[in-house]
Order: structure tokens, then sequence, then C-alpha cells
């Protein structure tokens, strides 16, 4: 007799993680594959850390006071409003697991995070997934017409990984207003550092009077915590109780804790190191776009370069020449590679290669 194994957990789909770089002429190798910082932790960082480690005998703090007390300040939100967990996507985890369950609808754009069909169909919910429009943009008219009884949360990423643009600040709030207030509307802003549109969506603001609002945070990218695992909903105290009633007890390291309060304390060298990598990211789309390549409106640490039957003849390319970037491949027109932007080395080394590729 087989096990039983939850039928909503035998019919997931399987996250691909990104690749390790592959060695290229004169060892050169870059892995552009996960959105990675290619910058070392902030000053101060390691040295915290480290500190920490020294108290690996003990449980963590459960309640992440310190880092809940730092954020809170710099975010002028509540500590009754702040969830953490071991990367962002665990705590979408924990709060899809508060929410829903079998017979439960989560509506998201398609394109969009890899994380997202897993992690509702955990919970046994069905994944609604909305195409996106021309551009590679949330369609949410599309999104609210595929709102029905069922429905109990809508995930909006913005920017979208792995595509690049925003969504508009107006269109969202006009959006969440014409959702029933009792489905969640989740705001996933891994990427929010990078963004430099002054018409994208600021889903703190967006919070202001809407309970049903959630934003996502992450330390994985602009603050380079990647490997460390922490992560964070802002949220209404409700939410809120709800989400850490489901987190793993003790999730986020003491390390990782002391981590993200070192690297808040940082803020001068983060900005620097985000503008860097906001010029670098800049170039490149213009770089590509100057090829001839479509790409859309890149507003994360990442460009899409649109490659449909192509996507994995342009992996394999950038792989020959020591550059591992993300190949989506489902088979459609709305295939392509998602580029990580890296050190210069690496974003000139792009576009040195995208030269080469058939279009
Ligand atoms: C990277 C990413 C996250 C955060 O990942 P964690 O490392 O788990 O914090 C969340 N959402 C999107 C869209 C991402 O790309």
């Amino acid at each position: 007799m087989p096990l039983p194994v939850r039928p909503a957990v035998a019919r997931l789909p399987v996250y691909l993680p990104g690749k390790p770089a592959p060695l290229g002429p004169g060892g050169v190798s870059y892995k552009l594959s996960s959105n990675e910082n290619p910058f070392p932790p902030l000053p101060g960082v390691i040295e915290a850390a480290e500190l920490a480690c020294a108290q690996m005998n003990r449980y963590p703090d459960m309640g992440n006071v310190a880092v809940t007390t730092a954020l809170s300040e710099k975010l002028s939100v509540a500590a009754d409003r702040l969830a953490f967990g071991t990367g962002s996507v665990a705590v979408l985890y924990h709060l899809l697991q508060a929410f829903c369950e079998a017979g439960d609808e989560v509506i998201f754009a398609w394109r969009s995070f890899e994380a997202y069909p897993i992690a509702v169909q955990v919970t046994g919910a069905t994944a609604v997934p909305v195409p996106l429009a021309p551009g590679c943009v949330h369609d949410l008219d599309a999104m609210h017409a595929a709102i029905t009884p069922a429905t109990k949360a809508i995930l909006v990423c913005t920017p979208n990984n792995p595509t690049g643009p925003t969504v508009p600040h107006q269109k969202l709030a006009d959006f969440i207003d014409a959702v029933p207030d009792s489905i969640l509307v989740v705001v996933d802003e891994a990427y929010v550092e990078f963004v430099t549109d002054p018409q994208a969506a600021r889903g703190m603001e967006l919070m202001a009077g809407r309970p049903n609002v959630v934003v996502l945070r992450t330390f994985s990218k602009a603050y380079g915590l990647a490997g460390f695992r922490i992560g964070y909903s802002v949220a209404d105290p409700e939410v809120t109780t709800a989400v850490r009633a489901t987190a793993l007890p003790f999730g986020v390291s003491l390390p990782a804790q002391a981590a993200a309060v070192a690297s808040l304390a940082a803020e001068d060298a983060l900005l620097e190191r985000v503008a860097a990598l906001v010029s670098e990211r800049d170039a490149l789309a213009a770089g590509l776009v100057g090829l001839g390549f479509d790409v859309p409106d890149a507003e994360g640490n990442f460009v899409w370069l649109p490659a449909a039957g192509a996507t994995a003849t342009y992996a394999e390319t950038f792989a020959r020449a020591g550059v591992m970037v993300r190949p989506y491949a489902a088979g459609n027109d709305s295939d392509g590679v998602r580029i990580t932007v890296g050190e210069p080395a690496a974003n000139r080394l792009v576009l040195e290669v995208a030269a080469t590729l058939p279009r």
C-alpha cells in the first residue's frame, strides 16, 4: 500500500532553484539565475551575525523582538503589524495556511513568482493563474473578473518576478477598492528597494484604511541576506496574529535576526549599493533594447528577455559563456529568460553574449 500523501501535495509543481554558475572561457563564471545581490553583506553585518553565533546553544528569540523594534521604527508601523519568517516565501506560506483550505481559490498573475502555485496548493486551495497583459504587466481587470465566492486571496507581485514591471499605484488602489474586503490582497514587494518608477504601487500606503492588504518584504534581495532566510509581512494586527499562529516556532535564527538589525542600521551603504545596481540594471535593459530585444520595464534587480521557442538556446548560449541565467520554458510564446543584474563585468558579458543571440 502506498502511504497516503495528500492529493494536493502529490500534485504540487516542483520549485526549480536557479542553477549554479557554469565555467566559461578563461574561468569566467557568473550566477545570474536567482536574483541574488552581488555585493557582500553590508558593513557590520558579519560581525553582528558572528556575535549571535556564540549563542547557538540557545533557541532564538521567538518573538523576533530586536528586529521587530528596529523595523517598526524604520517603517513607522506598530510592532503588532509585523510578522517574520524564514524568508518572505515562508511568511506567504504561513499567511495562506492561516486563511485557505481545500475549496478556496487564490488568484495571481502568470507568469509570476514560481513559489505562488506551490504555496497555494500546499494549503489544498486552488491556484487561479491569470495571464499577464501585453508588456508583461498584471491584467487587473482580468484578475478582478476571476474573483468567485471561493476567492480567499489575490497575490500581486510588484515589481513582477520574473518579468520586471510594477503595478501602478492608483490602479492597484482602485483594484483593491473594487475587491470584496473579505479577500486578502497580498502585495509582494520583494524588490521594492530597486523601484524607480514614481507611479509604482506603494504597498505600505495601500494598507491605510484597507485591513485586507498584506505587504510582503524580504532581506534576501536588496539587503543581500538571501542565504540567511529572513523576511516579513506588514498587515492588520489580526491578520498578523494569524500569520504568527501558523509560523514555525523559532524559525528565524538568531544570526539572521542580528544580521537584519545590523543591515537596517547600514542604510547609507544600502542606498549606495541599490543605486549602483539600479544604474547597472537600467544600462543592461537599455543595452538589450538597443540590440533589438523587446525588454519589458525592469524595476527589480533583473531583466526579462523574451525568447519564446528560443528560450533553451538562449540559456545554453549564456551558459557556454560562463553566465547562468534562469530559463522559463513552459512551451509557449511567453517563454523567456530572466537575467539578474550582477557585477559590472557580468552585465557587460551579458550584453556581449546577447548580441550573438538569434532574434
Ligand atoms: C525572492 C522573492 C521573494 C522572497 O524570497 P525569500 O528569500 O523567501 O524572502 C518573495 N517574492 C518574490 C516575488 C521573490 O522574487
